[in-house]
């Protein structure tokens, strides 16, 4: 499957999912926009590596994703968006009664109302263009709850439900709207949080990654962004065409449980 000629915009793509997603689809031959709220050399540099490995044109623009008028406008800087990646999530963990207002406020306007705006942009330029995939990257916590994460799992139950309705408004046309639902991904991310919870518990690394991290996920594996990279690239094939306002799920089996 080509994406020649498709132009990608991935939301919080300067590490972990993001940034594998953008690989993957540029090495299927799509022209992809990178994007964080930061505006350093070494997030250029990502966009210039991937162009020069894949020989496709891939670009960095600065916007932050908690400011809806930003989301419109990355997807208006991108001058095309047939596939739309909304991916920049963050998380925080507390216990719902201590839950800071801030955090809950972000963590809604980061993981899900970007999603809102840059679809909103994006939807009309996939019309012009005859052709369009949103892919929201949701989480097996669009699916399931775990306790203290009331932000996060409101969050990305919100995203499920706006893919759906994405794929409703979008059901007579060529284009359609899927979220994909991550269990465990060994990003920089969750790499951070290994240290303090062996400290927690007591354990060492492997113990923590089995009994602790990957306790819901069945398969005892994380997940790879290649993976989820390849999932994206799916979805934007020919073969993918009928599937719409749906979830995939890349959980090692946690949502099986
Ligand atoms: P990460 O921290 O490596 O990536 C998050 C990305 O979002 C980064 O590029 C960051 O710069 C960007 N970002 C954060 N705030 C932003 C803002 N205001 N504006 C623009 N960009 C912003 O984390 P990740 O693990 O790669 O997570 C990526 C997505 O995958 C998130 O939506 C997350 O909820 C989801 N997810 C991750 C896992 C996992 O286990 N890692 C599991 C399920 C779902």
């Amino acid at each position: 499957m080509s994406l020649e000629g498709k132009t990608a915009v991935i939301t919080g793509s300067n590490s972990g999912i993001g940034l594998g997603i953008a690989w993957e689809l540029a090495r299927a031959g799509a022209d992809v926009v990178l994007n964080s709220f930061t505006d350093r050399d070494q997030d250029h540099a990502l966009a210039a590596e991937i162009a020069q490995e894949t020989g496709t044109n891939a670009r960095y623009i600065k916007a932050d994703m908690s400011v809806g008028g930003e989301c419109r406008a990355l997807v208006e800087k991108a001058g095309a968006c047939d596939i739309l990646v909304n991916n920049a999530g963050i998380q925080h963990v507390s216990p719902i009664n201590e839950f800071p207002v801030e955090k809950w406020d972000a963590i809604i306007a980061i993981n899900m109302s970007s999603a809102f705006h840059t679809t909103a942009a994006a939807l009309p330029m996939m019309r012009d263009a005859g052709w369009g995939r949103v892919i929201n990257i949701a989480s097996a916590h669009g699916l399931t709850a775990s306790p203290y994460k009331s932000a996060y799992v409101a969050a990305k139950h919100g995203v499920v439900g706006m893919t759906k309705v994405v794929a409703l408004e979008t059901a007579e046309e060529p284009i359609t709207a899927n979220a994909i639902c991550p269990g465990y991904v060994l990003t920089p991310l969750v790499e951070a949080q290994i240290p303090d919870t062996m400290k927690e518990y007591d354990m060492d690394r492997e113990t923590v990654i089995r009994e602790v991290m990957l306790a819901r996920q069945p398969s005892k594996e994380f997940a790879t962004v290649e993976q989820l990279g390849g999932t994206c690239v799916f979805l934007s094939s020919d073969a993918a065409a009928q599937i719409t306002g749906t979830t995939i799920s890349v959980d090692g089996g946690w949502t099986a449980l």
